[in-house]
Order: structure tokens, then C-alpha cells, then sequence
């Protein structure tokens, strides 16, 4: 994209670019059910979430708590359902309960508590302003799939802390899911991982799929699972993801970062 694009060539770039990739996702998906499509506009302006819109894109996925307040409030007129996908800090939380339908980053109890606090917050403050309430704050499980691929690799820390690409041990999952589950805003949604980098997607999307059937025993409710980027949709697909989260393929390869 350069400064000459105007919104009509832009359009129709990323017209043809989601085309190419919902035909991906109906080839890979054949015969079960459409998974929710979340394109990830992270680090491009609010004009390619309304050209995005109005080619009927419903959801949109963001990583940045500052970038995502920003670009929900500018399209606020459009009625999107945004996805916060990153690394949330507690004191955001606040700040994304004003617009995000869902938080696919959930690892740790501190944030679930921050999260239903932020809840009932904003519920009181729709209250106030004389507005309807809001709906529950879908929740989905980040887990951390590396430590599970090799137990040897970073005990302890790493991994365990949620350093890195974040999530969850799977074995704290269940306590999570019960902390949600108390909170009066929040919804368990399911599961969601990022691919580890180097590895078999496939392996690694196998591997949630059975920590998704284990929640679901104990949270019937929560079947999501949140698998799928550019790179490893078609793995995803394979593995039972129920939303993708397509940045680079639709919205064409990120700005460098300044
Ligand atoms: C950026 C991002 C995506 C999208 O990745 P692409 O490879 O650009 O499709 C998906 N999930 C998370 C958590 C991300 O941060």
C-alpha cells in the first residue's frame, strides 16, 4: 500500500484477498460447520476496518489495547463485533469491556478477576446513562501449547510464567474456567492457542482440540477453539477450530513497526 492507493484500489485488493481466503476456508471446512472469520487489523488504520465492513466482514480482531480503543471508537457507527486476541494487561481491561465482544487472551486468574470487575463496572455505567446492558464478555482460554510439546524446554519459567506469546498451562485451565464461570459478565467461551513457532501446526491444534474436549466435559457450554491464522488455517480447520484469526493474508503483509 502506498500513499497513491486510493480507497477503491484498496477495496477491491482486499475484496479479492478475502475472497481467496474464504475460499480456503470453504475448501478446508467442507461439510462441517462455517467457522467465524476474525480479520486482524492490527497496525492498519480504521479506513481498512470500514472498506472491510462493507464487504461484509462482521469481526474484527485486534492485539493493542490503545490501537483497539481507538479504532472501535472511530467505527463505532458500524456495529462490529471486535475480538481482542493479545497480551492484556489488567489495567485494560476497563478500556476493552467498552467495546470488545470477546477476549480470546484469558490465562490467568488476576485478569478474570480484573475482567468481571471491569464488567460490572460498565454494566453500571450503561445503568446510568440510562442504556441498555451489554452482553456477557465472551472469554476464551489462551493456552501456552509449548511446554506440552516438549516438557523438557523452559521448566519453570518461561513458558509457565506466560512469557513469550502468552497462555495458560493446561492444567490451570479448569481453575480459570471456574473463575470465569463465577464472574456475573463473563462468559467461558472455549479454548484458543497461537501455533508454536517451528512446530507442526497440525500437532499443536490436535493437542488443544483435546484440552477443548476435556473442558467441555466439566463447561458444556464452552466449545469454541480459537486456532487458525494465515499460515495454518487449513490445520486449524482440520483440528475443529470454530473462529480463525486472519491477519496478513486479507489485509496484506504489516507495516513496519515504527
Ligand atoms: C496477528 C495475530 C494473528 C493474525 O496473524 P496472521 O499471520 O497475520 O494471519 C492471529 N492471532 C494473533 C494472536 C495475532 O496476534
Amino acid at each position: 500500500m502506498t500513499f497513491s492507493t486510493t480507497a477503491a484500489e484498496r477495496s477491491a485488493e482486499l475484496s479479492d484477498r478475502l475472497q481467496r481466503v474464504r475460499t480456503r476456508i470453504r475448501s478446508a471446512a467442507a461439510g462441517s460447520a462455517e467457522p467465524t472469520l476474525i480479520v486482524v487489523t492490527k497496525y492498519f488504520p480504521a479506513s481498512d476496518v470500514e472498506l472491510l465492513a462493507a464487504l461484509g466482514v462482521t469481526d474484527m480482531g485486534e492485539n493493542k489495547a490503545q490501537e483497539a480503543a481507538a479504532k472501535a471508537a472511530e467505527t463505532s457507527d458500524l456495529n462490529l463485533n471486535w475480538h481482542f486476541i493479545g497480551q492484556l494487561q489488567s489495567n485494560k481491561a476497563k478500556s476493552v469491556v467498552r467495546y470488545a465482544s470477546a477476549v480470546h487472551s484469558v490465562d490467568r486468574i488476576s485478569l478474570v478477576h480484573a475482567l468481571g470487575k471491569a464488567m460490572a463496572a460498565e454494566q453500571q455505567r450503561r445503568a446510568e446513562a440510562g442504556g441498555l446492558p451489554r452482553e456477557a464478555l465472551e472469554c476464551f482460554l489462551q493456552v501456552d501449547l509449548r511446554e506440552t510439546l516438549d516438557p523438557g524446554a523452559g521448566s519453570g519459567s518461561g513458558a509457565a510464567s506466560g512469557a513469550g506469546r502468552g497462555g495458560a498451562l493446561p492444567s490451570e485451565l479448569p481453575g480459570l474456567a471456574e473463575a470465569i464461570e463465577a464472574e456475573a459478565g463473563l462468559r467461558l467461551a472455549g479454548v484458543m492457542a497461537v501455533a508454536p513457532l517451528g512446530a507442526d501446526p497440525r500437532e499443536a491444534f490436535a493437542r488443544l482440540r483435546g484440552l477443548s474436549e476435556l473442558l467441555c466435559r466439566d463447561f458444556p457450554g464452552a466449545t469454541a477453539v480459537s486456532a487458525g491464522m494465515s499460515g495454518d488455517l487449513e490445520a486449524a480447520l482440520e483440528c475443529g477450530a470454530t473462529h480463525l484469526r486472519i491477519g496478513s493474508d486479507i489485509l496484506g503483509p504489516r507495516p513496519p513497526v515504527r
